[in-house]
């Protein structure tokens, strides 16, 4: 079966490859409101190539007020098997100042085994996985498909969760794939099993009535931009480690990430030191970080030498698997109205927040893929963190909580610049990943048909 895939996802792969490329060349920039036309061509190119060979039910629907067109591809079931359901977006990022791209954003370019294009990782690449999947099991996989693919991921998935309320039985399944990730490294398959949440606020300081005289009052009155910066402080400690209380520190996965690593993806500076302490995996995915995002103060250019009556910042704490961001939020501006030095008055307004996320890694669903990745790479698959919240991820959990939700990657590694100039593909992954997820769909048909064997033994022996 696996030999047979395997000839099979070869055979497809240039096609599959020509079609990414024609999917590159559209610029579906869900930020930009003058590319709605492109998006829409964009959705319905993705609907004809999965008409093609890939799925036997095919539709755009676009009937959520203030949503982009959503496309649904299904294969439907096979009696006794379950439902895989397989996701990715068809909207990219800006592409910025073309003249910072060593070629065309739009014109796809291979070079060095990768290939070059706005969205040829995030996530076009997703889209052609899935096709490859399907059509390397001639449309018509062992298991029940349903392909969702959105046109607004890049702008936070706004209307998602209400696409998700009003099709929910349609698109009712027991497995989700989300390849929208990246792998943690060339070669080796990565599952993201954990996200952090995030809880924002705004906090003004006020110290006077009124901005006044630095020269006659400086010296005894307080101003509220030096009262802004001490409050601000208050957030670490000297090493680092975030000084808000009640928050969580979840478990971090047993997967290296050195720090000379991270500094250099992070573009540290030399001599700048790291903030808290332990493993990488443990401050950046499963402990708690507070960033102040923005500052309203005087500009530098034009001020006057004056005392700040008022000032205000936006502080953003990253929250832990396992935490609320509700509580973490409640927490956070605790800290900022306690901490306040000499007696300023602080007003803190609640922004935004997004709960963090940790997928239960157990159960045949992930037995199933953990087997079907490895035979793909030939090598194990690895989990990781997610520093940042990522939205549909959040929807989909809560509108399908007894479904196992997988987060993969569709051949994006560290190097492919997913949102930044140069975004990349490397090809080699990028194949290991379509003969991945044709290996899954066959893995969990026989998972399921083990499981009713199983079952059906019982039933007979009437245990
Ligand atoms: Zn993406």
């Amino acid at each position: 079966m696996s030999d047979d895939l395997r000839r099979a996802v070869q055979k497809v792969l240039p096609g599959v490859r020509a079609d990414l490329e024609a999917l590159i060349r559209i610029p579906s920039v869900s930020a930009d409101p003058a590319a709605a036309e492109d998006l829409r061509r964009c959705a319905e190119l993705t609907a004809q190539l999965f008409r093609a060979g890939a799925a036997q039910e095919v539709e755009i629907l676009d009937d959520v007020p203030g949503g982009r067109p959503v496309v649904l591809a299904r294969c439907p079931a096979p009696p006794g098997r379950p439902t895989v359901l397989l996701y990715a977006h068809y909207d990219v990022q800006p592409a910025g100042d073309p003249a910072l791209w060593s070629s065309r954003p739009f014109e796809p370019r291979e070079s060095g085994g990768r290939l070059y294009g706005r969205g040829s990782a995030d996530d076009k690449a997703g889209i052609a996985t899935h096709l490859a999947a399907l059509r390397a099991h001639d449309g018509r996989p062992p298991v029940g498909v349903v392909v969702i693919v959105e046109g607004e991921e890049e702008i936070g998935s706004p209307t998602l969760g209400a696409f998700l309320d009003r099709h929910r039985d349609r698109l009712a399944a027991d497995v989700i794939v989300l390849a929208d990730s990246e792998n943690i490294d060339v070669g080796v398959p990565s599952f993201t099993t954990t996200l952090r949440g995030m809880a924002n606020c705004v906090v003004e300081v006020r110290t006077l009535a009124e901005s006044v005289h630095s020269g006659t009052y400086g010296g005894a009155a307080p101003d509220a931009l030096t009262t802004l910066c001490r409050l601000l402080a208050t957030l670490h400690d000297e090493d680092g480690h975030v000084m808000v209380d009640g928050l969580v520190t979840g478990r971090p996965p047993r997967t290296g990430y050195p720090a000379e690593r991270f500094r250099a993806e992070a573009g540290v500076l030399d001599g700048v030191r790291l903030l808290g302490s332990g493993g990488i995996p443990e401050r950046v995915w499963t402990g708690p970080a507070a960033t102040v995002l923005a500052i309203d103060a005087p500009a530098v250019s034009g001020a006057a030498n004056a005392l700040t009556a008022s000032a205000r910042a936006k502080v953003s704490l990253r929250i832990a698997p396992g935490d609320d961001a509700v509580r973490a939020r409640a927490a956070l501006a605790r800290h900022l109205s306690d901490h306040a030095p000499w007696g300023a008055q602080v007003e803190v307004t609640e922004a935004e927040i997004a709960q963090p996320y940790a997928v239960d890694t157990r159960g045949p669903a992930f037995d199933a893929a953990r087997r079907a990745y490895r035979r793909a790479f030939d090598a194990d698959v690895v989990d990781l963190g997610g520093g940042g919240a990522i939205p549909f991820v959040a929807e989909f959990a809560a509108a399908y909580p007894e479904a196992a939700v997988l987060i993969t990657s569709p051949g994006g590694d560290p190097a492919a610049r997913a949102h930044s100039t140069d975004e990349n593909l490397h090809l080699a992954d990028f194949e290991r990943a379509c003969l991945a997820e044709a290996l899954l769909l066959a893995e969990l048909a026989d998972w399921s048909s083990r499981a009713q064997e199983q079952l059906s033994r019982y039933a007979r022996s009437g245990t």
